[in-house]
């Protein structure tokens, strides 16, 4: 298989790769009615640990509940699970998706009748956005398409159906040239990217949408917050961001458990600051990689495998 992974866990059991199939008439296919994850295990040096796995559950555990998805597994049997196909599947990192939705009973919408699937599959997966990305920056286009608001869709937490907005976005963006997009939020200002959250410094101080921008409330986001506060910095976490400063801002920088920290150089194709990866940005990525590579700090941000 693509993904060069063997085993996946679906409902309580390990099955191989190629038996991990659904229904053609399960829920979610058809509905987007899926509730899900994205985080990485990294190959550090105490040795491989999921990084900020409690916050990742936390997380799914919240998406479910709008949906009224009732996860019929514990967080120690969802852990335990991890931790059990990172072994399987002899991964000394690698990024983790765990997704809980609706299968089949009937097709109406309500979703009632039908019940709760959950799979959990690990695969090797490098930078998302390109090893270059992490060292020059990538090249942003602002989207047409607007983020959805939270007072049409639960933004906060991270469901399937979600994602063909940011589909729409990425895909646009890649056809005008660039690498990913930036969506504004449906007052126009600026919310987040379709699989990363946003950040701009500006005379030394670091900004940051809040939730009431409609974003996802993303895990990356609060480990750079912490982290630059670490090391001094003013974070502006519930800034309201106008397009306009995206273009004039000293630098900006995506933040995501995939995209990691990739610092942006061009919007619309102007250039950002110094139009390459800036001072601020360098250090908090530099810290980030530090602690996820050493496992030396924030020792209760690490779930080893062994
Ligand atoms: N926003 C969106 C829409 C996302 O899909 C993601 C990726 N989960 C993020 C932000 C970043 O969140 P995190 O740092 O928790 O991965």
């Amino acid at each position: 298989d693509e993904m060069d992974v063997e085993t996946i866990w679906m409902d309580g059991e390990y099955v191989d790769w190629e038996d991990a199939t659904v229904h053609v008439l399960t829920h979610a296919l058809h509905y987007g009615t899926g509730i899900f994850e994205g985080a990485r295990a990294y190959d550090t040096e105490q040795g491989t640990a999921i990084f900020r796995w409690d916050a990742h559950l936390d997380r799914l555990y919240d998406s479910a509940k709008p949906y009224e998805l009732d996860i019929p597994f514990s967080r120690a049997e969802l852990t335990e699970a991890t931790l059990e196909l990172l072994r399987r599947n002899e991964l000394d990192s690698a990024y983790i998706r765990p997704l809980v939705y609706y299968g089949y009973h009937s097709l109406g919408v309500s979703p009632a009748e039908c019940p709760t699937e959950t799979m959990i599959a690990t695969w090797p997966w490098g930078t998302y956005l390109g090893e270059e990305a992490l060292q020059e920056g990538v090249e942003v286009t602002v989207s047409s398409w607007r983020k959805h608001a939270s007072s049409q869709v639960p933004t906060n937490v991270k469901t399937t159906g979600l994602y063909v907005n940011s589909m729409l976005a990425g895909e646009e963006a890649r056809k005008q040239g660039a690498t990913e997009a930036i969506l504004l939020n449906k007052e126009g200002d600026v919310a987040e990217g379709p699989g990363e959250n946003i950040f701009l410094v500006r005379d030394g101080e670091i900004f940051t949408p809040g939730l009431a921008e409609s974003i996802l409330e993303g895990i990356t986001r609060d480990t750079v917050i912490t982290l630059a506060e670490e090391r001094g910095y003013t974070v502006h976490d519930e800034a309201s961001i106008s397009r306009g400063e995206l273009y004039t801002a000293d630098e900006l920088f995506f933040t995501g458990s995939a995209a990691e920290v990739t610092p942006i150089r061009k919007v619309d194709n102007v250039e950002i600051g110094s139009g390459s990866r800036g001072p601020i940005t360098e250090e908090l990525q530099q810290a980030y990689f530090d602690l996820t590579e050493q496992a030396a700090d924030h020792e209760e941000w690490f779930t080893f495998v062994d």
